[in-house]
């Protein structure tokens, strides 16, 4: 059975995307089958794993609001057993047209629920709000994994995010967990991330992985190619991270 993990954090740009995308890749490279669910409606993750949105016709909107099944929608990518449900700007209205429906909260759970068999990992990339897109995946998953970056405000709007973790478990979603949290876009040169690092662990304790993402060009320069990290430059440090990265949350 699937484990379900939601990437989540309402602050935009500090590596969910990222993680979401290299992390499928190096899970899926490590012989799990793994599958990208892309609920923001930018598409990074759509885009960032070589989709192009103007050929998709099936996408998580479909899913959430036309009651189209999830398997029509899944698209294989350039990684062998790395699948995706790709998300289009379609889906910026859903957030909206969610809210008079029924079972508004629970229908990605419901969605995701007959795929649980087909694949060892499940990752939602979410966007950078705590709106029902983001509840609808908190309520789908097993686990939230949480990205924060090394940088001067890392800890700022995180009780929001832990508030409605607790919401969901309490109304939606009583077995979700914190699958970890990952510190990224360390710049080695500075203290300052020493001491984010620090301040992270004091609050999240063994929740923390050991894995801490530098700052990497080529990280940045694969989504435009369309790739993940592990197939644009597999020798980067940026494939190491994130392979060990993928290492920790399978538990090899
Ligand atoms: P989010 O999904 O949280 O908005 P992204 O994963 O899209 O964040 O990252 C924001 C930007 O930072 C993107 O342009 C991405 O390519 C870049 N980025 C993310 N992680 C790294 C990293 N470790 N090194 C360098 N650039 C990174
Ligand atoms: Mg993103």
């Amino acid at each position: 059975m699937a484990r379900i993990i939601a990437v989540a954090n309402q602050k935009g740009g500090v590596g969910k995307t990222t993680t979401a995308v290299n992390l499928g890749a190096c899970l899926a490279t490590l012989g799990k089958r793994a599958l990208l669910v892309d609920i923001d409606p930018q598409g990074n993750t759509t885009s960032g794993v070589g989709i192009n949105k103007a050929d998709v016709s099936s996408c998580i909107y479909d899913v959430l609001i036309n009651e189209v099944d999830a398997h029509e929608s899944i698209l294989a990518t350039g990684v062998e057993g790395l699948h995706i449900i790709p998300a289009t700007i379609q889906l910026a209205g859903a957030e909206i047209e969610l809210v008079p429906t029924i079972s508004r909260e629970v229908r990605l759970r419901k969605a995701l629920q007959p795929l649980k068999t087909k694949y060892d990992y499940i990752i939602i990339d979410c966007p950078p709000s705590l709106g029902l897109l983001t509840v609808n995946a908190l309520t789908a998953s097993d686990s939230v994994l949480i990205p924060i970056q090394c940088e001067y405000y890392a800890l700022e709007g995180l009780s929001q995010l832990l508030n409605t973790i607790r919401l969901v478990q309490k109304h939606l979603n009583t077995k979700l967990e914190i699958e970890g949290v990952v510190l990224t876009m360390l710049d080695a040169r500075t203290n300052l991330g020493i001491q984010v690092i620090e301040d992270v662990k004091k609050y999240f304790r063994e929740k923390v992985y050991n894995t801490i993402i530098p700052r990497n060009v080529r990280l940045s320069e694969a989504p435009s190619h369309g790739q993940p990290i592990i197939s644009y430059d597999p020798k980067s440090r940026g494939a190491e991270v994130y392979m060990d990265l993928a290492k920790e949350v399978s538990n090899l």
